[in-house]
């Protein structure tokens, strides 16, 4: 099973001149580990892809598929699932120190801090650890914030041109990061330095106009290479085939079989539906109802950041339970 997979999503924008397609009808899986890079020139639907995977935008039509279940609308794939994300300009809070950017998703979670002196090591920031994020260079400062995007360990990191704004020495050392996490998780990067990538990555997608137009397949230790991408394609192909050779060969039984197997079906499916009565439809309204108010209400949690007077404040979802406890003392 792929850990995520996203079928026929499109991502559309109304412009003066019509409907503008960031992203067209893209269908593409992944696997538990390993180095994937999104390539293309710019605007060509990169970052949409690599936003709507990690859960920061939702797609028009399409659905996004992970650890073989289905997101659903209300789902928040990020908060959700353990996953992080590393931006360019790398996104850290400024008058905070290393660690406590680090620490920030973890104090966010309520998680314990302890592993964050080990990341500072593992990522060479040992020594800056109690310096703001403000004066550090920007081969620090990815690091510091590669090590956030860590702390919580993540099954899946997104990177979004992450060394877009470093020199070629910090992009090897970014890059080799990088490649030494994404043995033991997803690690999904959208980048245009075709060098850097041909020389990491495991695996490339092309993308241009919103479309995949080649994906090399990768080739991941330990990875069932057949399995990417085109292995329910060709397993389908393979099964019409035989069904479809079987159907002509006796064309005239199979379409009356076809259709008295059609009739009794209907018949079985009146009969049901007879027999349970309203029942099951009202339930199913209920339920609607409910989904419909837990994706608008709301909890807010605060969290106090260390050595600040800011307070953050994360809008969560409540749980269904919860949210029909509540309903029920209205
Ligand atoms: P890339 O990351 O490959 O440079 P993007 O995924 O950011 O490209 O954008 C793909 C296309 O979608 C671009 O042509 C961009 O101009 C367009 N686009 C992105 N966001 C919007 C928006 N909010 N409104 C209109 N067009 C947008
Ligand atoms: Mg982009």
């Amino acid at each position: 099973m792929y850990l995520l997979s996203v079928r026929k999503i499109s991502k559309w924008y109304e412009t003066y001149s019509g409907r503008f397609f960031a992203l067209k009808k893209v269908s593409v899986d992944f696997p538990n580990r390993g180095f994937i890079a999104i390539m293309g020139k710019s605007g060509s639907g990169k970052s949409t892809l690599l936003n709507i995977l990690s859960g920061i935008e939702r797609p028009d039509s399409g659905s996004i598929w992970l650890e073989g279940k289905k997101m659903g609308k209300g789902d928040s794939p990020i908060l959700g699932r353990r996953s992080s994300i590393i931006f360019q300009h790398y996104n850290l809070i400024n008058g905070l120190s290393v660690i406590d950017n680090i620490a920030l998703p973890l104090s966010m979670r309520g998680m314990s801090k302890r592993a964050v002196s080990t990341l500072c090591r593992k990522l060479g920031i040992s020594k800056l650890r109690k310096r703001k994020v403000d004066n550090l260079s920007g081969g620090e400062k990815q690091r510091v914030a590669i090590a956030r995007a860590l702390a919580i360990s993540p099954s899946i990191v997104y990177a979004d041109e992450p060394t877009g704004a470093l020199d070629e020495g910090n992009s090897e050392i970014v890059m080799g990061y990088l490649k030494k996490i994404s043995r033991k998780r997803l690690v999904i990067m959208v980048s245009h330095n075709k060098e850097l990538v041909d020389k990491y990555a495991d695996r490339v997608i092309e993308i241009r106009d919103g479309q995949i137009t080649s994906d090399s397949g990768g080739e991941i230790e330990g990875e069932d290479k057949k399995a990417i991408v085109r292995k329910d394609k060709h397993r389908s192909f393979w099964i019409g085939k035989i069904i479809g050779l079987g159907l002509r060969k006796h064309f005239g039984k199979n379409l009356m079989c076809g259709f008295s197997s059609f009739i009794g079906f209907a018949a079985l499916l009146l009969s049901v539906g007879f027999v349970l009565g309203n029942g099951p439809a009202m339930e199913e309204e209920s339920a609607k109802v409910l989904h419909h108010l837990l994706a608008k209400a709301s909890l807010e949690e605060e969290y106090e950041i260390p050595g600040s007077n800011l307070h953050l404040i994360k809008s969560v979802k409540p749980r269904q339970d919860d949210l029909e406890e509540t309903l029920g003392d209205i």
